[in-house]
């Protein structure tokens, strides 16, 4: 059968990230990034067969790819490249592309491409959500609790329609994914066993909530700045605490919502707060840390960096920045207009992060949970039947 090209993939590549800064087109194919990536000993060509997919235009079998997902971006392979070719910045760049391409609605494909694209999707979305909390503020009185000036039971409703909305964009993204790695599988012959996919459900999210393998890329690169940093800056430390503090915010302010009244008043000791308040706290660390780095500069993966780079750390600081005052306020005998003001922003912030979660390059939550697990999966051990026991 024929295969389908585009010959133009590199180019649209380029447009996603910051894969402008990128040439892999002077990659020669030497296999320098293989010999050198920390992960690449249990995936054959890894990285090297990915760049190769985008450079002759295999776009099919690139989207198809878990391999895309396997990467953590330490930098190694770009330090080694001798065409400088970046190659940890093309798999940056090729996971954003990819996330364009999974999602159903469009507004992904928006949003990483441009500044100014991000900033009509954020637009859009901080026009919605404030326009709905306007319609049943309650202004004019400083001192009206901040659930009475918004009503508890209004930002509920919200949530609950946003949950819907993005969960089902989340799950056709992540169908859309999952349809080509299977296409592409069955297409190679691969038969998949039902039985197994547990097992490889498990061995995904421990490693989403444990990082071992992003744990393994920072201590194997000895060649990179990383293995010689202190244990609390490793990049894997800081991306557990960006990862773990938005995990307990999210579960918090979930159970929040499912046990207590809504808007009633819980002392500071109340678990849910201490939960949320503790995640907060660790997902701000490594935010300041990531910030921090992004604007010096000087280490992978933060030398080049696209708006999009920028944008959700960001966005995600001042939600939590904003939560936190609002915590404090919370407890005052009177919120005040700049409480309400700051609760208002801290509301709408949130309702951002959560909708623009599968959109942006934070959807790499799903699909590389959903990439370890179908990369499991493909990879789990046939079952041994009588009959080959015998034949072998
Ligand atoms: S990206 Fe660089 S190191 Fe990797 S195969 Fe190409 S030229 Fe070699
Ligand atoms: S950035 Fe690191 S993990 Fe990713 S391909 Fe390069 S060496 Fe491997």
């Amino acid at each position: 059968m024929a295969r389908v090209v585009n010959p133009s993939l590199v180019k649209t590549i380029r447009k996603h990230g910051a894969g402008r800064h990128l040439d892999i087109s002077a990659c020669f194919n030497c296999g320098n990034c293989t010999a050198v990536c920390p992960l690449a000993e249990d995936s054959g060509g890894f990285p090297r067969r990915v760049i190769r997919m985008a450079q002759v235009g295999m776009e099919k079998e690139l989207l198809a790819s878990e391999e895309l997902w396997r990467c953590y971006a330490c930098g190694e392979c770009t330090q080694t490249c001798p065409r400088q070719a970046d190659p940890a910045g093309f798999m940056a760049a090729a996971r954003s592309y990819a996330i364009a391409r999974y999602d159903v609605t469009g507004l992904a494909a928006l949003a990483n491409r441009s500044l100014l694209g991000n900033l009509a999707v954020f637009g859009l979305f901080s026009s919605i959500f404030s326009a709905l909390l306007l319609s049943r503020m309650a202004p004019g009185n400083p001192s009206l609790p901040l659930f009475h000036f918004l009503p508890g039971e209004w930002i509920h409703n919200i949530g609950v329609a946003l949950f819907v909305v993005v969960g089902l964009s989340a799950f056709f993204g992540m169908a859309s994914m999952t349809w080509r790695v299977w296409s592409q599988q069955r297409s190679g012959g691969t038969s998949l066993r039902l039985a197994t996919l547990p097992g490889a459900f498990y061995s995904a999210i421990a490693e989403a909530l444990l990082h071992r393998r992003f744990q393994q890329c920072n201590e194997d690169a000895g060649a990179t700045e990383h293995a010689a940093q202190p244990w609390y800056v490793r990049p894997w430390l800081v991306h557990a605490s960006v990862m773990g503090g938005f995990v307990a915010m999210l579960i918090a302010t979930t159970l929040d919502f499912l046990i207590k009244p809504i808007g009633s008043a819980v002392p500071p000791w109340y678990p849910m707060r201490i939960l949320g308040t503790v995640g907060g706290l660790v997902c701000l660390y490594g935010l300041s840390i990531v910030l921090l780095r992004r604007a010096q500069g000087r280490e992978h993966p933060y030398k080049k960096s696209a708006f999009a780079d920028w944008f959700f750390p960001t966005l995600l600081a001042l939600t939590v920045l904003t939560g936190i005052v609002c915590e404090v306020i919370v407890y005052l005998p009177a919120p005040t207009t700049f409480g309400h003001m700051v609760f208002f922003a801290h509301v709408v912030l949130a309702m951002d992060v959560v909708a623009l979660l599968p959109l942006t390059k934070f959807a790499h939550v799903l699909y590389r949970t959903l990439a370890l697990t179908l990369f499991a999966w493909r990879h789990a051990p046939a079952k041994v039947t009588a009959s080959a026991q015998a034949e072998a």
